[in-house]
């Protein structure tokens, strides 16, 4: 056990954890087990352990290193309430709904949907990779006869729902064009951007929700809540060919009848559910599943709106309550029965209700949100529903999302206003608190209460002023720790056990992150672009610069005036400048080549691909203003290298 105990290795869960999750198996209702027996329900059959490969033979999906899951108590180092989604999400294969249409599930953190028609199927999304949706279809194919692919449809924008979209739909049916892809309105405008402007944050960040480098394990990830991981494999974007645009639109596809409800600025900025009137299906995509979803998930995004969200569980409950006898989502398992289908809606309309209803109403008697996030609790009747709970989402940080969906960062106490930042302020904490070991002694007594919610915020402090007191990190990792076994949140719990990997080992070495995909790239608007080259700009290299670019694209017709003054790039669409350093003709499909760094710009103007006018040399002097962003940086220690 020696070797349990050094400071390198995950620690065992400290009494306080235990005393918690022994009140949790007490609080909450575990002898429910009909989600057990949903999960499993329509069954027809799966590949060894979901275990999906690439081409060239790399695992991108397997559920065989969470066989641990096996076991049906909850270990003390994991939180029992998620132990049992945990477990949940261990289903995999295909699963019959009800009679015609069908689900792929544990291939993914997202699930396919299947629904045959007169001639075919037809597959609601597509999972994260090519690879995987090949091996779903596979799957779907080995039990259901080789039915074609009739249509294709994308609820939403996350990439888990058209990733492997190419795995469907191969370049001899794409080219032949009699196969719709069917998506709800301002998909392409949606799919890619919410990731792109702020991207090499948001995927450093996504490592401590989802922890795909954690060592998976009972002191380990061991789930996402919303499903098992993120999936590895190749990605690639396809054009909808047919946008449902309002709530009411229906279309009938290979002779089954869709109706359709939009829900904008959802889980998605472009998202929409359907009823099936023939199967008595209804999919209400990502906005009911079994977990409080994100209201902002810890990668960072756009805040979303519970409001909304609410409303639209609400109409669709109007539209389809006490039709729907099975209702199936993107994620996790269905429902069966009108009254649970729609006692699940209802609870799920009032959950997302609840927190914002509360939060504002908290948020106006003066709290700010750290408090509300403390007096907030989830009325009884949602408490004890398993699919309220905080696996993905958690209420303790959506109530924050909603805060500052209207009221922003600010506080409005000053004290909060300008305050130093993290080293700064470490180093004062520290000199005010009596220095590193007064610090330390106390966190130790506190260690052994369970107080691990203060130690974190003093340590840290400690570890900014004192960025080699390994003391403090050992600790520090230790509280982290036990703070992720604590957590019912997937999301907690990987972001705590990864801070904890972090302090002890440092950052993981990972090569550079390939760039965008040309076909991916393809799918962004000219302007988007501008804007992704804008946040690159190093400001205080462009001092005293003054660039003037035309851009002409010859196959898109668009033209383009980018401006670099006052350390700031701007441009103007539909127009060109007579006073302008220089000038560039080129197709828009050669310019993502270019960005996707196929080809390069002076190879492609030696090859007279682009027509060049004025100074190029204008061109190379802006590109070299361009920072390039690092895979990994520091989050909870110091940054080690300077910003240039
Ligand atoms: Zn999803």
């Amino acid at each position: 056990m020696a070797e349990q105990n050094s400071p390198e290795r995950p620690k065992d869960a400290s009494l306080a954890v235990k005393a918690q999750h022994d009140a949790t198996l007490k609080a909450l209702p575990f002898s429910d087990t009909r989600d057990f027996d949903d999960a499993s329900r329509g069954f027809l059959g799966t590949r060894e352990h979901a275990r999906i490969l690439s081409d060239n033979g790399r695992e991108i999906w397997s559920l065989e290193p969470y066989g641990f899951l096996g076991e049906q108590a909850a270990p003390p180092t994991a939180d029992p309430s998620l132990w049992r989604q945990s477990r949940l999400n261990m289903n995999h294969g295909l699963f019959e709904v009800v009679p015609g249409v069908y689900q792929v599930r544990g291939f993914d953190i997202a699930n396919m949907t299947l629904i045959e028609g007169d001639s075919g199927v037809i597959v609601v999304d597509t999972l994260t990779s090519i690879e995987g949706a090949r091996a779903a279809l596979e799957l779907y194919h080995q039990h259901r006869g080789h039915r074609p692919v009739t249509a294709v449809m994308f609820t939403h924008t996350h990439t888990d729902h058209w990733g492997g979209a190419r795995g469907i739909l191969d370049d001899a049916t794409l080219a032949a064009g009699n196969v719709p892809i069917i998506a709800p309105d301002l998909f392409l405008e949606h799919a890619v951007s919410e990731n792109i402007i702020a991207g090499p944050a948001m995927l450093r960040r996504a490592q401590y929700q989802f922890g795909p480098l954690l060592a998976k394990g009972p002191r380990g990830q061991i789930d996402c809540g919303l499903g098992k991981s993120m999936a590895a494999g190749l990605v690639g974007l396809l054009r909808p060919t047919d946008l449902i645009k309002a709530t009411g639109d229906t279309r009938t596809i290979d002779g089954v009848t869709f109706e359709f409800q939009m829900a904008p600025n959802s889980e998605a900025p472009a998202e929409m559910h359907f009823y099936l009137p023939h199967y008595k299906v209804l999919n209400l995509a990502e906005n009911c599943t079994h977990n409080f979803h994100n209201l902002l998930p810890f990668r960072g995004a756009d805040v979303r709106d519970a409001l909304a969200w609410s409303k639209y569980l609400n109409e669709a409950l109007q539209m389809w309550g006490g039709k729907a006898q099975a209702m199936c989502g993107q994620h996790h398992w269905p429902v069966w029965g009108t009254d649970r289908v729609d006692t699940m809606i209802r609870q799920q309309r009032d959950l997302y209700k609840f927190a914002h209803d509360q939060t504002v109403r908290l948020m106006n008697h003066g709290l700010n949100a750290a408090e509300i996030a403390e007096t907030i609790k989830l009325p009884a009747s949602l408490d004890g529903a398993w699919h309220a709970r905080g696996y993905y989402g958690h209420i303790r940080h959506n109530v924050k999302a909603i805060y500052q969906k209207y009221l922003g960062w600010y506080d409005a106490n000053p004290a909060n206003l300008d305050p130093l930042p993290r080293i700064e302020a470490g180093k004062k904490y520290v000199e005010y608190m009596g220095g590193a070991a007064s610090i330390l002694s106390h966190a130790r007594k506190d260690f052994e209460k369970g107080e691990f919610r203060f130690i974190a915020q003093a340590l840290s402090h400690l570890v900014f002023a004192e960025p080699d007191n390994n003391d403090a990190k050992a600790l520090l990792a230790d509280t982290f720790e036990q703070l992720g076994y604590l957590s019912e949140s997937a999301t907690w719990r990987n972001s705590y056990l990864f801070a904890a990997r972090e302090l002890r080992h440092g950052m993981p070495n990972l090569p550079p992150r390939p760039g965008m995909p040309r076909e991916t790239l393809a799918a962004l608007r000219t302007e988007q672009l501008w804007d992704v080259l804008g946040v690159r700009l190093n400001g205080p290299k462009a001092e005293g610069k003054h660039i003037t670019l035309n851009w002409q694209f010859t196959d898109t017709n668009e033209t383009f005036v980018l401006t670099l003054e006052n350390c700031a790039l701007t441009y103007l669409s539909g127009t060109q400048s007579a006073a302008a350093d220089a000038g560039f003709a080129l197709t828009r499909d050669l310019f993502n080549g270019v960005i996707a760094k196929q080809t390069s710009f002076p190879e492609a103007v030696m090859a007279g691909q682009i027509k060049v006018t004025g100074n190029a040399m204008k061109l190379a002097e802006l590109m070299g203003l361009m920072d390039e962003f690092p895979r990994m940086f520091e989050i909870v220690e110091p940054r080690r290298q300077p910003i240039t």
